[in-house]
Protein backbone atom coordinates (compact mmCIF):
# COMPACT_ATOMS: atom_id res chain seq x y z
CA UNK A 1 0.00 0.00 0.00
CA UNK A 2 0.98 3.55 -0.85
CA UNK A 3 0.41 6.48 0.92
CA UNK A 4 -0.83 10.04 -0.89
CA UNK A 5 -1.01 13.14 1.05
CA UNK A 6 -0.14 16.97 -0.03
CA UNK A 7 0.00 19.96 2.70
CA UNK A 8 -3.21 20.85 1.76
CA UNK A 9 -4.97 19.19 4.66
CA UNK A 10 -3.58 16.98 7.62
CA UNK A 11 -5.27 13.76 6.48
CA UNK A 12 -3.23 11.43 4.31
CA UNK A 13 -4.83 8.70 2.35
CA UNK A 14 -3.90 5.19 1.22
CA UNK A 15 -3.43 4.24 -2.53
CA UNK A 16 -3.79 1.65 -4.91
CA UNK A 17 -1.31 2.19 -7.49
CA UNK A 18 -2.58 0.59 -11.17
CA UNK A 19 -0.48 0.79 -13.91
CA UNK A 20 0.12 4.20 -14.80
CA UNK A 21 -3.15 5.86 -12.64
CA UNK A 22 -3.34 6.15 -8.51
CA UNK A 23 -6.39 6.14 -6.97
CA UNK A 24 -7.23 6.70 -3.60
CA UNK A 25 -8.89 4.08 -1.72
CA UNK A 26 -11.56 6.75 -1.24
CA UNK A 27 -11.65 7.44 -4.73
CA UNK A 28 -9.52 10.69 -5.05
CA UNK A 29 -6.97 10.79 -8.01
CA UNK A 30 -3.05 10.95 -7.04
CA UNK A 31 -0.61 12.53 -9.06
CA UNK A 32 2.06 10.30 -10.39
CA UNK A 33 4.66 12.02 -8.17
CA UNK A 34 6.09 10.47 -4.99
CA UNK A 35 8.26 12.50 -2.89
CA UNK A 36 9.77 12.30 0.28
CA UNK A 37 6.86 13.84 2.37
CA UNK A 38 3.76 16.25 1.11
CA UNK A 39 4.75 19.23 -0.63
CA UNK A 40 2.06 21.89 -1.34
CA UNK A 41 1.60 20.32 -4.78
CA UNK A 42 -1.34 18.28 -6.18
CA UNK A 43 -2.13 15.49 -4.25
CA UNK A 44 0.73 13.07 -4.91
CA UNK A 45 1.96 10.00 -3.84
CA UNK A 46 4.57 9.84 -0.69
CA UNK A 47 6.83 7.48 0.20
CA UNK A 48 6.39 6.82 3.56
CA UNK A 49 3.43 7.58 6.16
CA UNK A 50 3.82 11.16 7.13
CA UNK A 51 4.14 11.77 10.00
CA UNK A 52 1.50 13.92 12.04
CA UNK A 53 -0.65 13.42 9.45
CA UNK A 54 -4.15 11.27 10.04
CA UNK A 55 -5.23 8.80 8.03
CA UNK A 56 -8.57 9.98 6.23
CA UNK A 57 -11.43 8.53 7.43
CA UNK A 58 -12.94 7.24 4.23
CA UNK A 59 -9.77 5.37 3.16
CA UNK A 60 -9.78 3.70 7.07
CA UNK A 61 -13.58 2.71 6.74
CA UNK A 62 -12.16 1.17 3.15
CA UNK A 63 -9.54 -0.51 5.21
CA UNK A 64 -11.85 -2.81 7.28
CA UNK A 65 -9.68 -1.38 10.12
CA UNK A 66 -13.05 0.06 11.65
CA UNK A 67 -14.41 -3.17 10.93
CA UNK A 68 -12.14 -5.25 12.71
CA UNK A 69 -12.22 -2.56 15.66
CA UNK A 70 -16.03 -2.94 16.21
CA UNK A 71 -15.64 -6.68 16.46
CA UNK A 72 -12.79 -6.44 19.22
CA UNK A 73 -15.07 -3.42 20.83
CA UNK A 74 -18.12 -5.62 20.74
CA UNK A 75 -16.01 -9.05 22.05
CA UNK A 76 -14.66 -7.32 24.69
CA UNK A 77 -18.30 -5.86 25.53
CA UNK A 78 -19.70 -9.30 26.30
CA UNK A 79 -16.43 -10.12 28.19
CA UNK A 80 -17.45 -7.85 30.86
CA UNK A 81 -20.78 -6.96 30.67
CA UNK A 82 -20.81 -3.27 29.03
CA UNK A 83 -23.47 -3.44 26.69
CA UNK A 84 -26.22 -5.51 28.74
CA UNK A 85 -28.69 -2.60 29.22
CA UNK A 86 -29.88 -0.88 32.19
CA UNK A 87 -33.10 0.07 33.48
CA UNK A 88 -33.75 3.79 33.51
CA UNK A 89 -34.74 5.13 36.56
CA UNK A 90 -38.08 6.32 36.89
CA UNK A 91 -38.24 10.31 37.46
CA UNK A 92 -40.07 12.15 39.23
ZN1 LIG B 1 -8.94 8.96 1.61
Amino acid sequence: MVFAANTHSRFYHLVEVEMRTAKTLCGLSVAMIIEPEPCSAALHLVSEQPPEYILCNHCYRLTGAEAAKVKAASAAGQACGAFIPSPLPELG
